[in-house]
């Protein structure tokens, strides 16, 4: 039986004649419980995964040869060659499916380079979603989801959005059945990034110091909390293994976190590997006004509001 999404039309199978757009969200991680380091040199996770409304949007139009253009965030920073994951990511999808790796593709940025909301994840798998689109390959989901296995751990979850629970090294992906819950954040975007493998190393080197602090282990009371549907007792439980090696690396942002929760955020943590900083608060009123004196008190470069859980990479 053919799924339901599955373009089966014969207009689709020859691929879109217009331009294809794709809106792919951020992710936070509610949890991020980092174990062991394995023998491919990845730590073992056990993360809850959460898509909020921050997005990047990809435009993918026919083309001769690949191309790529981009706005917003990282402009002039962020490398548009062969380095560049919107690129991987066609060169994977052509691979797979031996169509021509042929697209003038265009990225509006709007999540900040390694900020620890796997904007470069996000737009992998923006990438996927839209040629596969532009080039009628239609491809099912899990398809999409093992070619984006390859291209990053966080890719696969930025396909099908939501929230999830992530194991393995992050990649293997099961979605978390919420009842319609919508969560709402405040998210302080720092000057500057913060590396991933570097906060991994920090993580540990501090472990093998004594000085991490103990390790989160198992999402059971996450996704308990989830359950209840009450941000307070949803703010009890986030946590992220990573949030000591970013404080180490970046000390500033203890004092984000904390102007955080002095204006009224229910509770803080570093997103990811950092250094954005995301804050639950009570409802979208109190979103604002964090977000407001987060940024009067310069903490940050920008504090923004988003709510999640919103859908992954789609075409719009
Ligand atoms: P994560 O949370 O997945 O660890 P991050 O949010 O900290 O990631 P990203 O913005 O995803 O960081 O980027 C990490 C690095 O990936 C960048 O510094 C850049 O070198 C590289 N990269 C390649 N392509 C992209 C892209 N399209 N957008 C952002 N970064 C990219």
């Amino acid at each position: 039986m053919t799924e339901p999404w599955r373009r089966d039309d014969d207009e689709e199978r020859r691929g879109a004649s217009g331009p294809v757009r794709v809106r792919v969200p951020a992710k936070v991680n509610l949890h991020l419980g980092v174990g062991p380091l394995r023998r491919d040199g990845y730590h073992e996770l056990n993360t809850v995964y959460h898509a909020i409304s921050i997005y990047d949007e990809l435009t993918a139009r026919r083309g001769d040869t690949l191309t790529l253009t981009m706005e917003g965030e990282g402009t002039g920073e962020l490398a548009l060659d062969d380095s560049n994951l919107v690129i991987r990511a066609a060169h994977a999808l052509a691979g797979y499916t031996g169509a021509a790796p042929h697209a003038r593709l265009h990225l509006r940025k709007q999540i900040p380079l390694a900020g620890g909301l796997a904007g470069g994840s996000a737009d992998a798998a923006a990438t996927l979603v839209a040629c596969d689109a532009l080039w009628g390959t239609g491809l099912s989901r899990d398809e999409l989801a093992g070619i984006a296995a390859d291209l990053g751990s966080d890719v696969p979850f930025l396909i099908h959005g939501g929230t999830a629970l992530g194991t393995g090294r992050g990649e293997a992906i099961s979605p978390v059945l919420a009842r319609a819950t919508s969560w709402h954040w405040v998210v302080a975007i720092a000057d500057g990034g913060l590396s991933t493998p570097q906060a991994y190393r920090e993580l540990d080197r501090l472990r093998e110091t004594g000085a991490a602090g103990p390790a989160l282990g198992s999402t059971d009371a996450l996704l308990a909390a989830l359950r209840q549907r009450d941000p307070r007792v949803l703010a009890l439980a986030l946590g992220n293994d990573l949030q000591d090696a970013a404080l180490s690396m970046r000390p500033s942002l203890a004092a984000t976190l904390k102007a955080g929760e002095a204006a009224g955020a229910l509770a803080g943590i570093v997103s990811g590997s950092g250094p954005t900083c995301v804050f639950l608060t009570a409802d979208a009123a109190d979103a604002e006004r964090v977000a407001a004196e987060l940024e009067a008190a310069g903490v940050c470069r920008e504090a923004r509001t988003a709510h999640g859980p919103v859908h992954g990479a789609r075409v719009t």
